[in-house]
């Protein structure tokens, strides 16, 4: 994937993370906005900071959310983002379109949904 299209992509997971951060505070948002503007590692450390802070105050669902895009970020650091973390394969620029967070191709996707219905047939 091309720097262009990284940075892209990190838009729409800092958007997303700002929109979560919002719940919590305006200034927990804005933290967010500052430490995503700055391009210098001091910046990434703020916002490992501000992440780590909202985990302990949002919910059960959101926090999930907010760990979800902080792998996501990562990946992105190591270079390993879009990419299926089963079977390596680039997923779909669509299907992360939709869903930024995503860490399956859609064909792996399936298959572990396949297999939680076959884990847990009463649902
Ligand atoms: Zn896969």
């Amino acid at each position: 994937m091309d720097a262009a299209k990284l940075e892209h992509f990190k838009k729409l997971l800092l958007s997303e993370l700002r929109r979560h951060a919002r719940q919590v505070s305006d200034e927990q948002g804005n933290a967010i906005g500052i430490a995503s503007d700055e391009a210098k590692e001091s910046a990434d450390l703020a916002l490992r900071d501000v992440i780590s802070e909202l985990s302990l105050k949002l919910g059960e669902r959101d926090s999930q959310m907010i760990a979800d895009i902080d792998q996501a970020l990562l990946r992105m650091k190591e270079g390993t983002y879009g990419l299926c973390v089963k079977c390596n394969k680039p997923i779909d620029e669509r299907r992360l379109e939709a869903v930024p967070t995503a860490r399956y191709d859609a064909a792996c996707q399936e298959a572990i949904e396949n297999d939680d219905r076959v884990a847990r047939p009463s649902l």
